[in-house]
């Protein structure tokens, strides 16, 4: 068989370190690299659009999803809502040889290091726990009670680097989205970098 398939990174890493503007940085500056979009329950925030962001979709059709085996990876995240990847589009990304990724949380890279053990498992971590949380209280968009919920998930997630392959430090957001890049374009030959 012909092999164009490359190899998929999943990006994860703690609440707040920036996963989700890294993953538009490398939208915008590198739309030859594939980004899942993932399946949400949780509401759309403003300038959101279905398909582009997520694809907002309700309890039952998740459901749906979920029975039907439509999804790589879901978790429930910040008890909040539950967010998956959509399987198809992944297969196709990475059969037409497509540089490819997710950013997803930590159970969700969890389970796809079980099912895709070949792909490379990037954590995105904050130069200090301190910049963590002048990120997360700087964003401004949580009550206390959620910040706390999610200092305590993030503490967690913290101590989760050494299950990855390689970590990238997020001092500065194009750095890091071209680290990414660089990753995706250029390791498929190192598949053990550390
Ligand atoms: P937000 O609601 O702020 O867009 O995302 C909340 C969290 O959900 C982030 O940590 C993000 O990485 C995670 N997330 C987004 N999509 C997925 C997915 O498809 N699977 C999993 N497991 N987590 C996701």
């Amino acid at each position: 068989m012909a092999e164009p398939r490359s190899r998929l990174l999943v990006l994860a890493g703690p609440t707040a370190v920036g996963k989700g503007t890294v993953a538009a940085a490398v939208r915008e500056l590198h739309p030859d690299v594939w980004i899942s979009v993932s399946a949400t329950t949780r509401k759309p925030r403003p300038g959101e659009v279905h398909g582009v962001h997520y694809w907002f979709v309700s309890d039952e059709e998740f459901d749906a999803m979920v029975a039907d085996g439509q999804l790589l990876e879901w978790a429930v995240v910040h008890k909040a809502a539950r967010y998956g990847t959509p399987r198809g589009p992944v297969e196709e990304a990475l059969a037409a040889g497509r540089p490819s990724m997710l950013e997803i949380d930590l159970q969700g890279a969890r389970q796809v290091r079980e099912t895709m053990p070949d792909a490379l498992f990037v954590f995105l971590a904050p130069p200090s726990w301190e910049e963590l949380v002048r990120r997360l209280v700087g964003r401004g968009t949580e009550t206390e009670e959620e910040r706390e919920r999610r200092l305590d998930t993030a503490r967690e997630e913290l101590a989760a680097e050494q299950e990855f392959d390689v970590t990238i430090v997020n001092h500065e957001v194009h750095a890091a989205a071209d680290e990414l890049v660089t990753l995706m374009v250029h390791d498929h030959a190192h598949p053990s970098v550390h």
